[in-house]
């Protein structure tokens, strides 16, 4: 049984008095079939892991070396050594402002691995490709461009984000969520193996809020959500984890 998962993604938005939101989020009881996971800016990393409680930290992204001539960026080391234990690579903001590929991204999951950070691989098509009938050849094309060999549950983890759907307010509708998902598991099991292809969480993101969760979560294959806007604030982000750990 793979555990569930509600990720918030802070993107670049908190200053230090935002961690009041996370310390609001570690204050509630933990849930019973629900991992918890927050990622701030790089800057709150290492208040946040202190007090997160069992909430996981984890990074926005992180360079493909651990250490060098890179000013400006972060290593998965880095984020690990502040208290990280995850890192989101291959976000489509990432993607499309600063030109990652599928190559960038194995290469930052591979990064991530060493320093023992668990990787959510981000993937999802735009509203284009969406409309060109293109999706599902899209997303696995990234799935199996962005993930490296070695896969498993405990260090990959996969969100289905189409770009349209991020902070728009626009959701997919369930069959559709549930065909890439079902389709994303179908490739996993294909290339990892039936334990770890069925062991790797896959979440859904893109403008899930407190009043479409549950919809959202009874679909086949949705093992939660990468969670931006709704993040910020703990009582929805809380309201999104109850939804979860209910469903
Ligand atoms: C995201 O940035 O990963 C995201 C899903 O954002 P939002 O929930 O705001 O659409």
């Amino acid at each position: 049984m793979r555990r569930k998962l509600a990720a918030g993604n802070w993107k670049m938005n908190g200053l230090t008095d935002a961690l009041s939101e996370l310390k609001a989020l570690a204050q509630a009881p933990s849930p019973n079939q629900t991992d918890r996971m927050i990622c701030p800016p790089a800057t709150l990393v290492s208040g946040a892991a202190q007090i997160a409680g069992d909430i996981q930290i984890g990074g926005q992204d992180c360079h493909i070396n651990e250490s060098g001539a890179h000013t400006g960026d972060i290593s998965a080391s880095m984020l690990s050594d502040a208290g990280a234990t995850a890192v989101i690579v291959g976000h489509s903001e990432r993607r499309q402002d600063h030109g990652e590929t599928d190559a960038d991204i194995q290469n930052k999951t591979l990064a991530a691995w060493q320093s023992d950070l668990t990787a959510v691989i981000c993937l999802g098509e735009s509203l284009q490709q969406r409309e060109n009938g293109d999706t599902l050849a899209v997303v696995a094309s990234q799935l199996e461009g962005s993930t490296p060999d070695g896969a498993t549950g405990a260090n990959t983890v996969v969100a289905y984000e189409p770009i349209w759907a991020i902070g728009t307010g626009l959701v997919p509708s369930l069959e559709q969520i549930g065909e890439v998902h079902d389709a994303l598991r179908a490739q996993l099991v294909e290339r990892f193996g039936e334990t770890e292809g069925n062991a790797i969480r896959l979440l859904y993101g893109g403008s899930v809020k407190p009043g479409n969760a549950s919809d959202i979560f009874a679909v086949s294959n949705v093992d939660g959500a990468l969670v931006g806007g709704a993040s910020l604030k703990a009582n929805d982000f809380q309201a999104i984890i109850d939804a979860l750990d209910a469903a």
